[in-house]
């Protein structure tokens, strides 16, 4: 799968470790590395410490600006008014949870993925890796599409040809483009939307 599932309970932060702060003149740190990584001299050490380090600085305003978007595309996007009604109508146990702004958690991610879904713990927005509130709703999508996957369906996630299909119709449903779908998966075979 393109990313990889939750390990652990995205009710705390996704990150390893807090990115060390720079042991002198932040003005000048953030300059000197900024030109660095611009003329592309930095080393990929230098360059990860450095985005680690903004998106420590920026994770609340990036945490903030997530959470008032997933309000926002669970009231007003069409496209996730769409998929959680379809998700809404395949939990008929009470006990059992759809999709909610509930579950649906904005994190700092340190890991490459913008997020993730997990059976048991809903699905993760890397509140640092989006770029804007289409960005977001895309990703959403894509995450509620394998939320709806796993109600529906009886797929074995070890599988290679099943995440490869669940990657597939992902991608597909959640209007990401042609391109990027064929570079994801070499077939086909299930990329065409049927169930939903
Ligand atoms: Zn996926």
């Amino acid at each position: 799968m393109a990313e990889p599932p939750l390990s652990a309970d995205p009710s705390a932060s996704t990150s390893a470790s807090a990115s060390p702060a720079p042991d002198h003149d932040p003005a000048f740190y953030t300059w000197s590395t900024f030109f660095s990584i611009l003329t592309n001299t930095a080393p990929p050490t230098t360059r990860n410490a450095y985005f680690n380090h903004k998106d420590t600085l920026n994770e609340a305003a990036d945490c903030a600006r997530c959470e008032a978007s997933k309000t926002w595309l669970f009231a007003y996007s069409p496209t996730i008014r769409f998929l959680r009604h379809h998700l809404d109508l395949l939990v008929t146990d009470p006990s059992a949870a759809s999709i909610t702004p509930e579950n649906v958690r904005c994190r700092r991610c340190t890991t490459n993925q913008s997020g993730g879904f997990s059976p048991e713990h809903g699905i993760l927005l890397c509140a640092n890796h989006l770029r804007n509130r289409g960005h977001l709703e895309d990703t959403l999508a894509h995450e509620m599409v394998h939320a709806h996957d796993h109600l529906r369906f009886k797929l074995d996630p070890e599988d290679l040809r099943h995440a490869a299909c669940m990657e597939i119709r992902a991608s597909t449903l959640s209007g990401e483009s042609v391109a990027g779908v064929r570079e994801k998966a070499g077939s086909a075979e299930c990329g065409q939307p049927s169930g939903l």
